[in-house]
């Protein structure tokens, strides 16, 4: 339903709203040739953004902040149109990137000062030693649909504010909103150093041989060959994937709490949400009276197409094909024994699929080893917390996780047994809304970190070290030729001091 230009000789992709099947727009198929053209003039332009330092680029980023406050009912307007989101939810995407302008743009120059470490090593004791902070010229961003707006703000703009120049390639699925974010850019007089490239996976391929880093935002599947890719070119990569996120609801949890979050975490964005709550295990004490909750909450959700009503809260899959999987996933989990409790299966002519709990569910299933990605909560019964945990554990996913328990102190316990990138304690979400802290993927959910204060944006940054000299110097430094033993000896004493000043922290008396 969505973007369905036949891949050969077509040279424009056709955007569709997937929930009716209308056209509402078109961008451009950017040939290799067209990518590799941008990122030269990215290039000519990013040593003056450099040289711009933080401050001075502070000043673009709170610029466009303002325009991106100002037309944030047109922002919310295109992005709803290329994905078929209700309104409420469509409309945090502005607010979210504002936030995120505000915040890199306020904290840049603390998080790239220069640092002067007091060097360890006796062998740089007269040295003056500094760290230095300098981008990456050309940053390759890639993104998905399910948030097409913020999604490439939540990595753009600390490259940006790094310094870096920013070669944007979006979804072919969701490109729109892309166009308007650039557009944005350009219309508020910023410098040159943010380009957009649109087209299938080709073009992404393009933007990875064109780019000295690559973030990247996608399926696992997509992940890996963009890894391959950075690795042929011996660039680095930071890879944001998929996930199969666990929520773990224990006896002495809030369940009036557990249900309303885990309805919101697994439905939210039709479950088209990275950290979306995928499958949840219950202690058995409280397994019926959770899933009564949920339920209730579940079907008591309005669906369907919204405009800027506010009248509904879930909305239409990103396409159709996104529509197929989901069917895939509860269809084979039905076929093998499972129930849904509430909905099940394809509603209305776009791209929508029934809010779903699935129950009777085991671990084999593909709904519980492979990432969903649509409106489907499956429920597991378990006897106790650590059942809880082992099941939580057993996917080769580590996303997100959360647990849900009166008890704060167990929650955070819990959450330290749990191989993720993250643990909200009775909440969803809640992560991705703290910038301060890193986002990150641990085994196929992903390579390298977002956000998390001064590490989101010295990734963008190739730290330069320099020595200078502290004290006067001679014509020559002993380590220098001619050779002798004199240097061996010199050697060896300096590590003996070294070692000396090492064992008297200890308390322990040097030889
Ligand atoms: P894909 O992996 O299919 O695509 C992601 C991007 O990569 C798209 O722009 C795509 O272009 C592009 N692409 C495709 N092939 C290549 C290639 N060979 N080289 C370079 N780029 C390529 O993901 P989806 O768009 O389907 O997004 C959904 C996935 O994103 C889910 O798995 C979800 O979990 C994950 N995700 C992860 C998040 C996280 O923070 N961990 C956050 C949000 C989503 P095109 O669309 O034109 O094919």
């Amino acid at each position: 339903m969505t973007a369905v230009q036949p891949k050969t000789e077509a040279t424009t992709i056709t955007v569709r709203n997937p929930a009716d099947g209308s056209v509402v727009g078109a961008v451009p198929i950017e040939m290799p040739a067209d990518v590799a053209a941008k990122a030269r003039e990215l290039r000519l332009f990013q040593p003056e953004w450099e040289a711009l330092g933080p401050r001075g680029r502070k000043h673009w980023l709170l610029t466009y902040q303002d325009w991106v406050l100002d037309n944030a009912e047109h922002i919310t307007d295109v992005l709803q149109s290329e994905t078929g989101k209700p309104r409420s939810e469509a409309s945090i995407e502005a607010p979210l990137t504002a936030t995120l302008l505000d915040y890199w743009a306020r904290h840049a120059e603390q998080f790239l000062a220069d640092e002067h470490p007091r060097s360890f090593s006796p062998f740089a004791v007269t040295k003056k030693l500094t760290t230095v902070y300098r981008p990456y010229p050309v940053v390759g961003v890639i993104t998905p649909w399910n948030y097409p707006f913020v999604m490439p703000a939540l990595d753009l703009v600390a490259a940006l504010a790094a310094g870096a120049a920013v070669l944007l390639k979006p979804s072919e699925v969701t490109p729109l909103s892309a166009v308007e974010f650039v557009r944005g850019w350009t219309e508020i007089g910023a410098p040159p150093v943010l380009a957009l490239a649109t087209g299938y996976g080709d073009t992404g391929v393009a933007v990875i041989d064109n780019a000295d880093f690559v973030q990247f935002t996608g399926s696992t599947a997509t992940g890996r060959k963009v890894a391959v890719a950075c690795a042929e070119r011996l660039i680095p990569c930071s890879l944001e994937l998929g996930g199969k996120d666990p929520a773990l609801v224990l006896a002495d949890a809030d369940l009036d709490r557990a249900a309303n979050g885990i309805a919101w975490g697994g439905m939210g964005n039709s479950g088209q949400i990275c950290i979306s709550v995928e499958r949840v295990y219950v202690e058995a004490p409280v397994y019926d009276e959770f899933l009564a909750k949920l339920t209730a909450n579940v079907r008591q959700l309005r669906q369907g197409q919204d405009d800027r009503k506010f009248a509904f809260d879930i909305g239409s899959l990103a396409n159709m094909a996104q529509r197929d999987k989901v069917k895939g996933h509860v269809d084979e989990a039905i076929a093998a024994g499972a129930r849904a409790i509430t909905g099940g299966k394809p509603t209305g002519t776009g791209a929508f699929f029934e809010p779903t709990v699935l129950v009777d569910v085991n671990q084999s299933m593909t709904c519980m080893t492979e990432e969903t990605f649509g409106p489907t909560i499956p429920v597991v019964k378990v006897a106790d917390e650590a059942e809880a945990i082992r099941l939580a554990n057993d996917s080769k996913y580590g996303l997100s996780a959360t647990v849900w328990t009166r008890d704060r102190e167990r929650g955070e316990r819990i959450a330290r047994r749990l191989n993720v990138g993250a643990v909200n304690v009775n909440d969803v979400l809640s992560n991705i809304f703290a910038f301060d802290l890193p986002m990150g993927g641990w085994k196929e959910s992903g390579v390298g970190t977002r956000l998390g204060g001064a590490a989101g944006i010295r990734k963008y940054c190739r730290p330069q070290a320099i020595t200078s000299p502290r004290i006067p110097t001679q014509a020559k430094e002993i380590l220098w030729y001619p050779a002798s033993r004199r240097r061996t000896k010199l050697a060896l004493s300096l590590a003996r001091a070294s070692a000396a000043r090492g064992v008297r922290r200890l308390g322990i008396k040097p030889r």
